[in-house]
C-alpha cells in the first residue's frame, strides 16, 4: 500500500485549500452586515468595502487553484470556522460600541487569515506545488494590509466613537 511520494502532502495541501475557501466564505458572511450598519464611519466602511471586494477575489483565486490540482471548487462543502469567526459578529449588535468590538474582532480575524495563508504557502511548499503558491502570497497581502490599516485606526476610530456619543449619536453604528 505505498503512496507516491508528495502524496500525503499534496492532500493536507488540498484541504488547506478548502480550509481557506471556508474561511473566506466566512469572512465575507461577517463582513456584509457590518458594512450594512455602519452609518458614522465613512472611513471604516470604505476599507471595509474594499476588503470584501478583495475577499471576492481571494475566493476566486483559491477555487482556481482547487480547479488546477483537479478538485472541483463547486463540491466545497464550507463548514463553518467556528475559532474566531464567532466572536467577530453575533452579539455586537445591540452594544452601542460595536463599532469597537468589531474592530478588535476583525483584526483578529485577518491576524487568523495571516497565519493561515503563511501554513497554507509552507504547505504548497511541502507538497511541490509551486504554481500554487503566488495565489495564497497575494491572499497574505490584502491580509497584512487589511490588519495593518485595522490596528493603525483603532485609535482613531475610538476617538470618533467617544466624539458621537459626546454628540448624542451613541446609537449609531
Ligand atoms: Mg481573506
Ligand atoms: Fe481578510
Amino acid at each position: 500500500m505505498a503512496q507516491a511520494i508528495g502524496t500525503e502532502a499534496r492532500d493536507v495541501f488540498i484541504t488547506g485549500l478548502k480550509n481557506a475557501h471556508a474561511m473566506e466564505k466566512q469572512a465575507l458572511s461577517i463582513m456584509g452586515p457590518q458594512i450594512e450598519r455602519i452609518e458614522n464611519y465613512p472611513d471604516v466602511l470604505q476599507r471595509m468595502q474594499q476588503h470584501k471586494l478583495e475577499t471576492e477575489g481571494q475566493v476566486q483565486r483559491l477555487e482556481a487553484v482547487l480547479d488546477r490540482l483537479g478538485e472541483s471548487a463547486s463540491g466545497i462543502k464550507d463548514a463553518v470556522m467556528s475559532a474566531v469567526g464567532g466572536m467577530a459578529t453575533l452579539g455586537h449588535a445591540t452594544a452601542g460600541d460595536e463599532i469597537l468590538k468589531n474592530s478588535f474582532a476583525n483584526f483578529a480575524f485577518e491576524n487568523y487569515e495571516i497565519a493561515a495563508y503563511n501554513s497554507l504557502i509552507a504547505l504548497a511548499e511541502e507538497a511541490g506545488e509551486m504554481d500554487a503558491i503566488e495565489p495564497p502570497r497575494q491572499n497574505l497581502e490584502e491580509e497584512e494590509q487589511m490588519a495593518d490599516w485595522l490596528e493603525t485606526h483603532i485609535p482613531d476610530v475610538t476617538h470618533q466613537y467617544v466624539a458621537l456619543r459626546e454628540s448624542g449619536e451613541q446609537a449609531k453604528h
